[in-house]
């Protein structure tokens, strides 16, 4: 019986592999793609400075700052909302920190995490879909479909994106009735590592510095999104300056156009006998704060010290996973909440809510606590 089997290799399931690759405990990590391959192509995902922190203890950040382009530090954030008052702006020499955050390539990271694990006596096996996962009181059962018997471990850890393949955990899903559109978009002056988040009356809008380009997201609806898939480059360029208006619209050309749907989903509970869940699999939120992927990194950290610090035969026991749903609660759920409601304050477009949002956008400018206290929230999360 293996100590640990981790299902899902990928970002999350691979910081954790790789937090308890020193601990004197068998490890096995699944994943359904093939070794050196990302399952679902190149994504930007915006991590912490708190990220940094984890990724800096592991040596996954190193690998990335050694890789050209993989890493760009956000050295500013520009917040405002069109048709209103009220910006915030927030910089990282206000706060003592290198960066504010910085946007990764998913592809990159992922191949820094396969090449810093490839390094540890963790047993990756790759091109090995797992079809279920079910706990007992004794032992988590893995399976890879008929053809191979379960494997058994004291805990399963399932960090796939999704969670489905776990056996008595209901999920629940809120539909935004929104998608966002990302495409890579390049401008005239450089982005000088700013980063612009702005609230329009069909969504919010941010701009992600990358390597020499931005990152766009776009939040319209599903109608909307087909419309703008199919516009030529320039007419999609000119629809984009109207709508981010003054703050930046120096835009030259766009890449890579394509759309996701926008949905809060979140398993519930996240753990069961023998089974704990974590990352996108526990819960994956609108990306308005940029906090899913952070949040997700800090379900893999903290349950990687509880493992460190837990005699073997506590594996998977009854009381250490209560111990780590009762750790992460606070986290998760001011994750949940402050996502959702910064999500549905947004989405509402009446006047009426303009002048709130726009006052509280420029008191947290002007009144440095509570400016410190919203950084703290961006830099290492909620609780
Ligand atoms: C379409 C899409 C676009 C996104 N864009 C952005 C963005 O622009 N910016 C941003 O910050 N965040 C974005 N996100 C969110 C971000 O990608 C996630 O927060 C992050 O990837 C979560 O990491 P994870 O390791 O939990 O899951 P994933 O990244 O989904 O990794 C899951 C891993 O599990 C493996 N796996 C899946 N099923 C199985 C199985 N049955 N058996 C074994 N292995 C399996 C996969 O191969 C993969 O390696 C996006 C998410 C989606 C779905």
């Amino acid at each position: 019986m293996y100590d640990l089997a981790i299902v899902g290799a990928g970002p999350v399931g691979g910081t954790l592999a790789l937090a308890i690759a020193d601990a004197d405990l068998s490890v096995v990590a699944f994943d359904a793609r093939e070794a050196g391959a990302t399952l679902r192509g190149d994504r930007s995902l915006a991590i912490s400075h708190g990220a940094r922190l984890i990724f800096e203890r592991l040596g996954i950040f190193a690998r990335l700052a050694a890789m050209p382009g993989a890493v760009t530090p956000i050295v500013t954030v520009d917040i405002s909302q069109a048709g209103g008052f009220g910006v915030m702006r927030l910089s990282a020499g206000e706060h003592d920190v290198p960066a504010l955050g910085y946007v990764v390539s998913y592809r990159a990271l992922q191949s820094a995490i396969d090449g810093e694990l490839a390094r540890t006596r963790t047993e990756v096996r790759f091109a090995s879909p797992v079809t279920s996962v079910v706990g007992t009181p004794t032992q988590a059962s893995v399976s890879l479909g008929a053809q191979s018997d379960p494997i058994a471990a004291r805990l399963a850890v399932v960090a796939d994106g999704t969670g489905t393949a776990v056996a008595g955990i209901a999920r629940e899903r809120r539909e935004y009735g929104q998608v966002a559109l990302v495409a890579k978009v390049t401008t005239e002056a450089p982005h000088a590592g700013a980063a612009y988040e702005r609230f329009t009356p069909t969504g919010p809008v941010a701009l992600l510095p990358e390597n020499g380009h931005y990152g766009l997201v776009w939040t319209m609806s599903p109608a909307a999104a087909q419309r703008a898939l199919a516009l030529p480059d320039e007419q999609f360029l000119d629809e984009l300056r109207r709508h981010f208006g003054a703050r930046r619209n120096d835009f030259q050309s766009v890449t890579e156009r394509r759309t996701f749907p926008l949905a809060l989903e979140y398993a519930r509970p996240t753990t069961a006998s023998r089974c704990v869940l974590i990352g996108n699999a526990a819960q994956s939120l609108h990306p308005i704060a940029g906090q899913g992927f952070n949040l997700g990194l800090r379900d893999a950290y903290e349950l990687a010290e509880l493992v460190n610090r837990s005699p073997r035969d506590e594996i998977g026991e009854r009381g250490m996973i209560a111990r780590y749903a009762a750790r992460r609660s606070v986290d998760r759920y001011a994750g949940i909440a402050f996502t959702h409601g910064l999500a549905r304050v947004f989405a509402l477009d009446a006047a009426i809510f303009r002048w709130p949002r726009g006052i509280g956008l420029a008191m947290l400018d002007a009144f440095p606590p509570a400016k410190r206290a919203f950084t703290r929230a961006m830099l290492f999360g909620l609780s």
